[in-house]
């Protein structure tokens, strides 16, 4: 088991290469999402993986430091993904922030072609708060204006949905991240579920911080990590990395 939650010498290549294979492992990923993370030991720098790398089949040689301050990848090699813009407007906003995942969940992006706002619908989805805002413009986030009107969609939530594109949600660490966006997730899939069957009914306002706070325990974190990690390397969606 890899746990960087607790451990100030962070790999993060290796990190995010595994939490990129794990989202692609999940169906949360496909050809173009990211994974990024700010260095604990340079908040300027960020880590994210590279444009081209398959999601599929990348490793730790495949994940590129930005700067923060310009936008400009550090160093020689390949270049960040285009819609890298996305991670460096939040993290220059929100210094708690120090990991965050792009891509285009199905249930997620149907409820958002469908105009219905993604709702904390099962105890897992505690964490996307009362109402997910909504960037209500479909096109790609590759400049840096455009990052910053997503970070302004997000605003202080913890979780964005792009229409009919994707969706944007930040934490602490990548550990959290990654399993912050398979919940939302299931989340998402629940909440259409419900609403084929009937009126949706999601948890309360008294529900809401009680039960989040359960779930970023760092207990919780290691354990749903865990389980993801091994299930990935059992599939053999691990292999190389
Ligand atoms: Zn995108």
């Amino acid at each position: 088991m890899m746990s960087t939650l607790t451990d100030p010498r962070i790999d993060y290549r290796t990190l995010i290469a595994r939490a990129i294979r794990i989202l692609n492992s999940r169906g949360v990923m496909h050809k173009s999402g990211h994974v990024s993370a700010r260095d604990a030991g340079d908040p300027n720098t960020m880590w994210i993986n590279s444009r081209k790398a398959s999601r599929s089949t990348l490793t730790a040689a495949d994940v590129v430091p930005v700067d923060l301050r310009n936008g400009e990848r550090i160093g020689e090699g390949d270049e960040p993904p285009s819609e890298f813009h996305i991670h460096r407007a939040i993290f220059n906003r929100r210094p708690e922030v120090g990991a965050i995942v792009h891509s285009h969940p199905e249930h997620i992006v149907a409820l958002s072609i469908a105009r219905r706002p993604l709702l904390p619908v099962t105890v897992d989805g505690a964490f996307l708060g009362a109402r997910t805002p909504l960037y209500d413009d479909a096109g790609h986030v590759d400049t840096p204006e455009l990052g910053d009107a997503v970070a302004d969609a997000l605003g202080g939530a913890n979780a964005v949905v792009l229409r009919g594109h994707g969706v944007v949600v930040i934490a602490g660490n990548v550990e959290h991240v990654v399993t912050r966006i398979i919940l939302a997730e299931e989340n998402a899939r629940m909440q259409y579920l419900a609403e084929a069957l009937g009126e949706v009914h999601p948890l309360g306002a008294d529900e809401l911080d009680r039960i989040a706070a359960h779930t970023a325990s760092p207990k919780s974190i290691r354990k749903a990590w865990h389980y993801e990690e091994e299930t990935a390397r059992r599939r053999g969606d691990l292999d190389g990395c």
